[in-house]
């Protein structure tokens, strides 16, 4: 069985289809895909049709863009009901906020390149995703010939400390765990020591948002070297946390994030899967559940 549990498409800022991304997973030889675009359940729909059409296990989820101690953390949110109005409301502000930085970063490059980049130019080359993020301004930048590639953007302009760079709202983490597990549906942090957060998240903040109903951590992640997989692989052990390991596949839009380079562990999954089921009969909402080939 190989599981991958993070993966995006055109839904955010991956650059396959939701389809192609499921028919992707497919060819690469997996036989559970997590679909978990930024902030939206936009690609479930599609990508559910395209799992029945080629065999494949679907867990519908999401990236969610939160806040902790003043930090951005990314919390993945498997199989909640994509309407329970919590849920909608927390998410609807998030990409409001996503959605205001584009002309602010916008204005920012102009200024400094002396270019004339519009916010239209933005949504059209990415498709009008709903959720749109600074790759999808990089990719502007690279169909102007400013940059080579998104980690040139990144690395020039838009990362944290570079000129273009600017902050957006988040949920907060702790209120965004108990909003998911509300919707019937379990979390996981995405990478906790992050390229954004070497090494951010302790045995005690994990051990806290345990209690708030955190079910497990993602330790194979192409941002943790492997001390710091061993490392993080022992706190979850010592707090009987879910251990997960995913692509964080972008498509073209990453390199190095190949469907599959990271995989779960069988047990590891069916674990979150109960926890999933028993999350969705507590809170009595229509949660989706695993789709099954
Ligand atoms: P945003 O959603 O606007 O906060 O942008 C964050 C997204 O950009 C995340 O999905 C990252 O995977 C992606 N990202 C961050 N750094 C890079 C990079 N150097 N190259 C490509 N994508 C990146
Ligand atoms: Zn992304
Ligand atoms: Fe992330
Ligand atoms: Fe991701």
């Amino acid at each position: 069985m190989r599981i991958d549990l993070h993966t995006h498409s055109r839904a955010s800022d991956g650059t396959d289809s939701p389809a192609d991304l499921v028919r992707a997973a497919a060819g690469a030889g997996l036989d559970v895909l997590g679909i978990t675009d930024h902030d939206t359940s936009d690609g479930w729909d599609e990508a559910a049709r395209a799992a029945g059409d080629v065999g494949i296990e679907l867990v519908r989820g999401m990236e969610i863009s939160t806040r902790y101690k003043g930090r951005s953390v990314h919390l993945l949110a498997y199989l909640p009901d994509p309407t329970y109005p919590p849920l909608v409301a927390a998410l609807d502000e998030v990409l409001d906020g996503r959605n205001a930085r584009v002309p602010a970063i916008l204005a920012k490059l102009n200024g400094l390149l002396g270019l004339d980049l519009e916010e239209a130019e933005v949504h059209r080359l990415a498709g009008d995703p709903a959720a749109t993020g600074r790759p999808h301004i990089a990719d502007l930048l690279i169909s102007k010939g400013a940059v080579a590639d998104r980690t040139e953007a990144f690395e020039r302009y838009l990362k944290p400390g570079r000129p273009a760079y600017v902050e957006r709202n988040a949920a907060d983490l702790g209120e965004m765990i108990g909003i998911v597990a509300a919707a019937g549906g379990v979390t996981v942090i995405a990478h906790p020591w992050g390229r954004t957060d070497p090494a951010g998240m302790q045995q005690e903040d994990l051990a806290g948002l345990q209690e708030l109903g955190l079910a497990g951590i993602e330790i194979d992640h192409q941002d943790h070297s492997p001390q710091a997989r061993a490392a993080l692989r022992a706190i979850a052990v010592d707090l009987d946390l879910v251990r997960t390991g995913s692509s964080d596949h972008h498509g073209l839009g990453k390199v190095d994030h190949d469907l599959g380079c990271n995989t779960t562990e069988p047990e590891q999954y069916e674990r979150l899967v109960e926890l999933a089921a028993a999350a969705a009969e507590a809170s009595g909402r229509p949660a989706p559940g695993v789709l099954r080939p």
